[in-house]
């Protein structure tokens, strides 16, 4: 069994071990067990650590690890030579990554102590991600800021009193210790039981890894807070150098925003809300113009017009889009009796009329789609045609000596 440093040494960085076993999983991705290991294998909510294993004449960078059947296996891609069982190597992990980690996971015993004390709170999931950690609670409360403040300041002032974090593994649990813990030990726990305490602010069982002193934390910062159900709220926190990460680069993306703002004296949503409405007005103003002028146009296409057997035909050729083609059309119709408006680009053709004309639109299109091996059709008032090979004036001809015929 791997003898585990990182519980008995959890600030070594560096140490000399033996290869007990490795598998290859393909030429250059490899599993490995140590007789020995400052590895931490994912668990507990906490990512596993990753580092560097090598000798003279190899090296395995370490991605994964975690443990299987009590072993703890550590996955890597190797550059160099092929190691072997039995190989005494040197193993070293992210330091800087692991640190964090730990500053991350002990502020969460202090933030998850702090909410059960001031709303009686449980945490009953923690997890850290790569920029941010989050923990479930259930409560009735309706967590707000101030509330989260409050929370804050608190959890703050124990991280700056300097205590002691001790972890003490037990045989067996001393009643008076049971009874003083934040949660009590998993049923799937079985054998040593690890007590991780923060003086009496928090008692917990923990398999994790956390720092010596609450000093160590740093700045404990919430981001973000939401209600996942009636009862479950989560929280998004950040601790140490990561919050100092976060927190810079919310307050890059506000002064960035701001300076994109011309009024600088109103909180940023107030300036943005005063955006959304001018958006508002100026996109309610630029529809009432293209109405203005589709109307315009279409009293100019109405002078143009010719009649047919005692019908408007109205014809439009603009390389215009079908939104506009179709726009005008409706229009048209709609505002005007006996009107056969016909439509044709190099593209897309689109016929339409007023309800008091006999003649069925999609019937028209299908008869002059037919002729220059296009397709469409559509309904007795609007039909749609394309893929056609003809030019728009053929199509509008064609599309007239048609109407004749129906009429
Ligand atoms: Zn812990």
């Amino acid at each position: 069994m791997t003898e585990k440093l990182y519980y008995s040494e959890p600030y070594l960085r560096e140490v000399e071990a033996t290869i007990a076993k490795i598998d290859f999983l393909n030429g250059k991705e490899a599993e490995l067990i140590l007789d020995k290991t400052i590895f931490y294998p994912e668990g507990g909510g906490q990512p596993s650590d990753r580092g560097v294993i090598e000798s003279d004449n190899y090296k395995i960078e370490i991605d994964h690890v975690y443990k299987k059947d009590g072993e703890v296996i550590h996955h890597g891609f190797l550059k160099g030579n092929k190691p072997k069982a039995g190989d005494i190597v040197k193993v070293s992990i992210d330091w800087f990554w692991r640190y964090e980690n730990m500053k991350q996971h002990t502020g969460q015993h202090i933030l998850s102590a702090i909410i059960l004390k001031k709303i009686g709170a449980e945490t009953t999931g923690f997890q850290i991600f790569d920029k941010y950690n989050k923990i479930e609670i259930e409560t009735d409360e309706k967590l707000n800021w101030n509330l989260i403040t409050e929370i804050e300041i608190e959890a703050n002032h124990v991280v700056s009193k300097s205590i002691d974090v001790e972890a003490v593994w037990y045989n067996e649990l001393p009643e008076d210790l049971e009874q003083k813990l934040r949660k009590y030990v998993s049923e799937k726990v079985k054998g040593k039981i690890r007590i991780v305490k923060i003086d009496d602010i928090d008692i917990v069982p923990c398999g994790g890894m956390h720092v010596k002193n609450t000093r160590e934390v740093g700045l404990i910062k919430v981001l973000r807070f939401y209600q996942k159900t009636s009862k479950v709220w989560r929280i998004e926190f950040v601790c140490g150098n990561r919050a100092l990460i976060e927190l810079n680069k919310i307050l890059l993306d506000y002064s960035q925003s701001l300076k994109t703002i011309g009024n600088k004296n109103y909180p940023l949503f107030k300036s943005i809300e005063e955006l959304k409405e001018s958006h508002s007005n100026l996109w309610k103003e630029k529809e009432e113009l293209r109405k203005q002028l589709i109307d315009l146009k279409i009293e100019g296409l109405i002078e143009k017009s010719i009649k047919v057997k005692g019908f408007n035909v109205i014809i439009l050729t603009d390389e215009i889009s079908m939104k506009e083609y179709q726009e005008i059309a409706t229009r048209l119709i709609d505002t005007h009796k006996k009107t056969i408006f016909l439509g044709a680009t190099n593209r897309y053709a689109l016929f339409a009329k007023s309800k008091d004309v006999a003649i069925d639109m999609n019937e028209l299109m299908r008869a002059v789609m037919g002729k220059f091996d296009g397709k469409g059709g559509g309904s007795a008032i609007l039909a749609k045609g394309g893929k056609y090979n003809a030019k728009p004036d053929e199509i509008i001809n064609e599309a007239i000596e048609k109407i004749k015929e129906f009429l």
